[in-house]
Order: C-alpha cells, then structure tokens, then sequence
C-alpha cells in the first residue's frame, strides 16, 4: 500500500484530468480539501511524533523544510500546491519543475512508511497536482511521450522514498530529522494552498465547507 498508492495517485490525477478544465471550480475545491487534510495530518500526526522523542532539538529541520520548499518553489513556480507557470509551447523536457518536484516527493516517501494518516494525507494531496500538472502539460502541447515519461518518473520519486526509508539502513535520528523536513515542506504547501485559494477573500461556502470537511476527516481518521 505505501509503494503502491503514491504511484497509483498521479495515474488518478492523470487519468482523471480529462474531466475537468484548467480554472475548474471543482479542482479549486479538491486542492482546499487535500490542502486542508494534509495540514491536519501534519499537526495532528506527525509533529507530535517528532516532538516526543527525547532530543527535541527538530524544530530547526522543521524551519529547514519550509526553507526548502521556498527554494523548490523559484523552481517549480509552485507546481508542489497547485501552480503552473511555466512558458507555454513546450518542446522540451522540463528540466527545472521535474527536478524540484522530484525532490520534493522524494521527502514525501518518507514519513508515509510508518503512518497511514500521512499516507493518506499524500495521496489525497498528489491527485490535484496530477491534474493540475496534465492540464498544463496537453495545453502546452508537450509531446504525449514527454508527459508520459514525466509523469512516470514523477509517480516513481515517493515510492522510492520509502524504500530507502525501509530499506536504507538509515539511523533512527536521521529518519526524524528527515520526518521533520517533510514537516516543514508539508506546512509550507498545505498553507500555501488555503491561502491562494482565497486570494480575492471572498467568502464562498463550498470552499469552507471543503476546507472544514477536510479538518474533520483528518482529526476521525
Ligand atoms: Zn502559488
Ligand atoms: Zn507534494
């Protein structure tokens, strides 16, 4: 389930962009929902976690991973919470968003191994981006094959943190200083989210609701 999900998540995304449209209503309100759930999990699951270990010195990896993901953000221009900027007619690989996408889901392979919760979390936070990162891809009018090969070897960096995480020998400390890590990147784009998504700040129901119904799941679950 930890290896499979993450993968299976953006061929969801993938597959299920082809019903919805790049200013969709629908796809603001799933990124609310999957940002909200995922800041829920973050504070409700895996800060605790980090904080009841016995050297409490993680709040600066916390600090680090929100630092990081800044600095993936100059270079994805924020594709990690739901943004799409990139030149338009694309030919070319997408060095740059791949990268920092992969570094990022990288991390996210990690804290997934030992908490169902946070698996979820990530699940439900990659679908959007999926769908988000396909519309961008048929509108740019990528090569099929580019997007393919993206999006497999996107699909493939979570996986593969975990497996190291598993299987990597690591030590328990260094694990927790790279739970935290995560901590900070997923602090950073689930705000990021409920933050742009009420840019105008005009209230709107549905959006709330999404937002709460995200909160409450994550708190049941
Ligand atoms: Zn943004
Ligand atoms: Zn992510």
């Amino acid at each position: 389930m930890v290896f499979t999900l993450p993968f299976i998540a953006i061929f969801i995304g993938f597959f299920g962009a082809r019903f919805f449209t790049t200013n969709d209503k629908r796809l603001m309100y799933l990124l609310s929902f999957s940002g909200a759930f995922l800041l829920s999990v973050t504070l409700l699951e895996m800060l605790p976690e980090v904080y009841t270990e016995s050297r409490s010195d993680y709040g600066i990896w916390i600090m680090g991973g929100i630092l990081l993901q800044i600095i993936l953000d100059f270079f994805s221009k924020g594709a990690e919470h739901g943004h799409v900027h990139l030149p338009e007619n694309l030919i070319k690989f997408p060095w740059l968003l791949f990268l920092s996408l992969s570094v990022h889901s990288l991390l996210e392979g990690f804290p997934i191994v030992d908490n169902h919760d946070v698996l979820w979390g990530v699940v439900i936070h990659k679908i959007p981006i999926a769908i988000i990162l396909t519309l961008f891809f048929k509108r740019s009018g990528i090569q099929n094959t580019i997007t393919w090969v993206f999006l497999l070897l996107f699909a493939l960096m979570t996986p593969l943190g975990s497996l190291i995480a598993n299987y990597g020998a690591l030590d328990h400390g260094l694990l927790m200083k790279i739970n935290a890590l995560a901590i900070g990147v997923f602090l950073h784009v689930s705000t990021t989210i409920l933050f742009e998504s009420s840019k105008d700040h005009r209230f709107n129901l549905t959006k709330l609701l999404t937002i709460f119904a995200g909160v409450l799941l994550a708190y049941f679950l």
